[in-house]
């Protein structure tokens, strides 16, 4: 069996990675996102198991003693982190995977499997970030204001990943993660793993059976 690719994607808040990637996985066959560990209060709405697996500051801590995630970091003052063993289990039966987790999460993936792929999502402009992050249930202006500067902060690392989505038009976004995602389908070293019988046929130079 195959090995399946590893995707990262990174965004600030406001960028629209959640619906980006909650599309992506839908209009594609063979491509899961995994589900990650957190310290934060689950929101209303939220499914433990399914959009988090909603840990207690021990469990998680013992979970990093031993050395169970693949990477982990504090984001805004609570502990996120990717189970090593769920990630593997997935690309080893040739399943496609994205990790939405943040920048330093990202970095450590990078060291660990330079052969991920990793994305950075922007939103189309600063007036447009400030907008979305302002019709997120509060016209509070100092806590806009804090969103605005983690958003910042956020997206001073944009320059360490291998590609860029601006999410202006979300279609547009859209296929662009799709048409990443292909393309890697579609490397030699992929095709030859994926096609090796029809390799072989293809390039036999004994007489086919009519
Ligand atoms: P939220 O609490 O709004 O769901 O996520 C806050 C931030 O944590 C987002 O930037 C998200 O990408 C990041 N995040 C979510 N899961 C992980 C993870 O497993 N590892 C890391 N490093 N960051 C994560």
């Amino acid at each position: 069996m195959s090995q399946g690719t590893l995707f990262v994607v990174s965004a600030p808040s406001g960028a629209g990675k959640t619906s980006l990637v909650r599309e992506l996985i839908e209009s594609l066959d063979g491509i899961q996102v995994s589900v990650s560990h957190t310290t934060r209060a689950q929101r209303d709405g939220e499914v433990d198991g399914v959009n988090y697996h909603f840990t207690g500051v021990a469990g998680f801590e013992a979970m990093i003693a031993r050395g169970e995630f693949f990477e982990h970091a504090k984001v805004f003052d609570n502990y996120y982190g990717t189970s090593r063993k769920a990630v593997q289990t997935l690309l080893d039966v040739g399943q496609d995977v994205i990790l939405e987790i943040d920048w330093q999460g990202a970095r450590q993936v990078r060291e660990q499997m330079p052969e991920a792929v990793s994305v950075f999502i922007l939103p189309p402009s600063r007036s447009e970030l400030e907008r979305r992050l302002a019709s997120r249930g509060t016209d509070e202006h100092a806590i806009i204001a804090r969103r605005m500067r983690d958003a910042i902060s956020e997206m001073s690392h944009y320059d360490e990943y291998g590609y860029l989505v601006i999410n202006d038009d979300f279609t547009t976004a859209l296929e662009e993660l799709k048409s990443l995602v292909i393309s890697r389908r579609i490397t030699l070293a992929s095709m030859r793993e994926h096609h090796a019988p029809l390799l072989d046929a293809l390039l036999s130079q004994a007489p086919s059976v009519e």
